[in-house]
């Protein structure tokens, strides 16, 4: 895991928490492995790598996981993380649905459920079915309460990383400011976590998708928003009030489509699922010919981005078209990236996985014609693995994340 937390500990006690913690993400990354191949690795001697096995195993956070292949004497046990050992509970407030999953330490979801909302529902219902889909997710899970580390929470919208309140945004205009971590820690009383959407999901993916091991990371959310979330040095950059990476509200078009921000123009406004929808619905308004019309049994409301990506796969030229462009709008957003940020990699994820096809030749297109030569080698631009479940299991990696670094001392001190 990412860690990067340090309790103010003093001397041998945070001598011992540092061993502990280059042990336990030797497990982690590594497991199976012997303490041998973790004294190997680290500077730590056998003594205290042993004791601190010893003591991982006792609590039951590390567990045996076969021998190692003979190579003559003795074979030395192999130890893994238990990833059962606790779990955590993310939840997403998407622009369309409730998300909810329950997690083991690995990010591996156990439970997964996804409800849609309406926003005309208004905020007090909104929030009480969240509630009750985070109560309806334990109740099936049948987890013990002492389990669960805690409930990590992702809204699309602005959020104060401080106090953990946050303003829905822009799709939920008139709900203000909301005190979700004061809510949830009211419900629920185990501790709780805050974060956007987009800064979920690069989380997600730097730790279980395709940005392991990576140090610089851009998560682009393209769906009904356009979000980005930032990790630059192996860590989540918020900016100075927790709104860092509003990338779809760049202007690219002063006279383009109102936003729901206000102005005009914006990337989310040209380029997002909803834009690609409300651009389709109108070009067969205006009688443009395509096979959305008997996909949607001609009935233009039922229309959504997937039956657009189908048609689009299936050759219709409308929806190739109005895909191939939003490729290409992507692309240049990703051109300012590549030039302002140099990352390593940047992980484009969300609904617009579907058209992955036609949208990977659009962008790469402007990318290379476009964006600086030298960062533009050092880049890769990668499609998520984890579709939008990575804004849901992300949430989950601060609690894991304080597990790990934190909490994991309070077992052992009781040891
Ligand atoms: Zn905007």
């Amino acid at each position: 895991m990412n860690i990067k937390k340090v309790n103010p500990v003093k001397g041998q006690t945070l001598l011992r928490q540092r061993n502990v913690s280059v042990v336990i993400e030797k497990i982690y990354s590594d497991g199976p492995i012997t303490n041998r191949d973790i004294v190997n690795s680290t500077s730590i001697s056998f003594a205290k790598v042993n004791t601190i096995t010893t003591t991982l195993s006792k609590i039951g956070l590390i567990v045996q996981d076969g021998k190692e292949e003979s190579i003559g004497g003795r074979r030395s046990a192999l130890y893994n993380i238990n990833h059962n050992f606790r779990y955590s509970i993310g939840c997403q407030l998407s622009h369309t649905r409730i998300h909810t999953c329950i997690c083991n330490l690995k990010g591996e979801p156990l439970f997964y459920e996804a409800i849609p909302y309406n926003k005309e529902d208004g905020k007090d219902t909104v929030l009480k079915m969240l509630i009750e889909a985070i109560d309806q997710l334990i109740k099936k899970a049948k987890i013990p309460r002492d389990k669960y580390l805690g409930i990590g929470l992702s809204i699309a919208g602005l959020y104060n990383p401080n106090d953990g309140s946050a303003i829905p945004f822009p799709h939920l205009v008139n709900w203000g400011v909301v005190a979700f971590k004061d809510i949830l820690a009211k419900k629920f009383k185990m501790p709780n976590y805050i974060l956007n959407v987009a800064n979920a999901a690069a989380l997600a993916e730097q730790n279980f998708g395709v940005g392991m091991g990576k140090n610089s990371i851009l998560y682009l959310n393209v769906g009904t928003g356009l979000g980005m979330g930032i990790i630059l040095n192996g860590e989540l950059f918020e900016g100075v009030s927790g709104s860092a990476g509003e990338f779809g509200h760049i202007s690219v078009d002063d006279h383009g489509p109102l936003c729901e921000c206000g102005n005009l123009g914006c990337l989310e406004a040209i380029a997002s699922t909803r834009a690609i929808v409300n651009q389709a619905k109108d070009l067969i308004q205006k009688g443009v010919n395509s096979s959305l019309l008997d996909l949607t049994e001609r009935d233009i409301n039922k229309l959504d981005f997937d039956l657009i990506c189908q048609a689009a796969l299936s050759s219709d030229k409308l929806a190739y078209n109005l895909v191939d462009k939003m490729g290409q709008n992507i692309g240049e957003g990703i051109v300012t990236l590549i030039n302002l940020f140099n990352p390593e990699r940047i992980i484009v994820g969300g609904k617009i996985g579907c058209a992955e096809n036609i949208v990977t030749p659009a962008m790469m297109h402007v990318v290379q014609k476009r964006a600086l030569e030298m960062p533009r080698r050092n880049t890769e631009i990668v499609f998520s693995k984890m579709g939008s479940h990575s804004g849901t299991i992300g949430a989950t990696v601060p609690i894991i994340d304080d597990f790990f670094k934190n909490k994991i001392n309070t077992f052992i001190d009781e040891k």
